[in-house]
């Protein structure tokens, strides 16, 4: 059962408005910073300290900067002001994931969720207040799209969740050591925002994580994917969820203009960058509508065709988390295990995720916090909820397999 918190809601304080006004230093990766303290006449070791108290310490005060001269505390208060997110609440699943709700201002809510594993802590972080894209199966495509992320309120909830976890553990050392890009929102539909905070994970003055440990998961923003493999390559995770495009452009809108043979090629191209040498690929399981055998034996022989251009690949087999306006199912276990075997018997690595978190609806797409839609996405999705599943085949469930 989940434990809710209440959490206070910030009003427009004096604070607030001054805040308005001056920089947000965590919307600077440490180039940024240096930058700011460059046009402030100070170095750039001044910039490290900085970002070592932001990001290491969690500092949100320039008094408690101790190593730095009071002359510069002042200087930085009277240009800058450190805000992180404002939690509203927080849910404890009895697996001890914890779900937060962060308010972003204008109405809109997010959701942040930390998974703990014996050897690992990972923090899904959301990098858009909804999302444009709109998939079938997915609460966040439901909801609709209001804005981007600042870079600020993307690496807000990583600053925020690993400060707090390491009160609430009582740690002295880092907590969090894996991030996945899979709450909500389409990281690479927000990629100027991502970049510095991605920037920031790896950073050793800021969080130190591996790029291995680093993932961002994408619908297939082709060319955002070749950018990411220029600019900062980290693990890439790419949501297939079918093997062909007439189906897949029906779950997933974006595959119409981007295709799965130009997303597959995008995703060869990656791999000479990516700090894994394979790509992950996720698929949703849905009851009758993807997780057919002979869904699995066109998967193989999509990857065998690419596996010649050098993709190398694993599967990731995600059962669907179900709410009610989607209107589809989760296949039942012995269908995902089914489909995983033909996937293996060819020879592809293949899991299926473990769901957490779902007394406290923290699990994969059922993240829907509460956004102000601005594109009529919610409108769209309320029209074509009733022929909804017309343009998808159902397919009658074959026994014994
Ligand atoms: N927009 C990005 C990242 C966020 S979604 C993307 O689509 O990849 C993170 C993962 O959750 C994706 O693989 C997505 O397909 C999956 N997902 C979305 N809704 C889901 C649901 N209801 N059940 C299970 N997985 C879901
Ligand atoms: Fe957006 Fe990803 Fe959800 Fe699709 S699955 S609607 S891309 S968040």
């Amino acid at each position: 059962m989940g434990v809710s918190a209440r959490l206070g809601r910030p009003g427009t304080t004096p604070a607030r408005i001054l805040h308005a006004m001056t920089a947000n230093l965590l919307d600077y990766d440490l180039e940024g910073l240096a930058a700011f303290c460059g046009q402030l006449g100070e170095k750039r070791f001044r910039a490290t300290q900085l970002f070592r108290w932001i990001h290491q310490k969690g500092a949100t005060d320039f008094d408690q900067m101790t190593d730095l001269a009071k002359s510069l505390r002042e200087k930085l208060a009277g240009a800058a002001h450190i805000q992180g997110l404002n939690p509203v609440s927080r849910h404890d699943s009895a697996d001890g994931t914890i779900k937060w709700l962060f308010d972003v201002g204008a109405g809109d809510v997010i959701e942040t969720v930390f998974i703990p594993e014996a050897d690992r802590g990972t923090l899904c972080i959301s990098s858009q207040a909804g999302c444009a894209v709109g998939c079938r199966f997915c609460s966040t495509g439901h909801q609709g799209f209001s804005r981007n992320l600042t870079t600020a309120e993307i690496i807000g909830q990583l600053w925020y969740a690993e400060h707090f976890l390491r009160k609430h553990l009582g740690k002295t050392e880092r907590v969090i050591s894996n991030v996945v890009m899979m709450g909500m929102g389409e990281p690479l539909q927000n990629y100027a925002q991502l970049l510095p905070a991605l920037r920031m994970m790896l950073d050793d003055h800021g969080y130190g994580l591996s790029r291995r440990r680093v993932t961002v998961s994408t619908s297939g923003v082709v060319p955002m994917m070749d950018r990411l493999a220029q600019d900062c390559p980290v693990a890439l995770a790419v949501s297939l969820h079918a093997p062909e495009d007439e189906l897949r452009s029906n779950l997933v809108p974006l595959n119409k203009k981007y295709p799965i043979a130009e997303l597959l090629e995008a995703c060869t191209r990656y791999q000479a960058a990516a700090p894994r040498d394979f790509i992950t690929f996720e698929y949703c399981m849905l009851d009758g509508v993807n997780d057919q055998p002979e869904h699995a034996r066109m998967l193989v022989e999509l990857m065998r065709k690419h596996s010649l251009q050098g993709l190398a690949c694993k599967f990731n087999l995600i059962p669907f988390n179900p709410f009610p306006a989607s209107g589809l199912k989760r296949s039942d276990m012995a269908q995902v295990l089914a489909f995983a075997k033909i996937l293996m018997d060819a020879g592809i690595v293949t899991t299926v995720r473990k769901t957490r978190g779902d007394d406290i609806d923290a699990a994969c797409g059922q993240l829907a916090g509460d956004v102000q839609d601005r594109t009529g996405v919610q409108q769209r999705m309320a029209t074509q909820r009733q022929g909804m599943l017309k343009g998808i085949k159902i397919v009658s469930r074959e026994v014994g397999v």
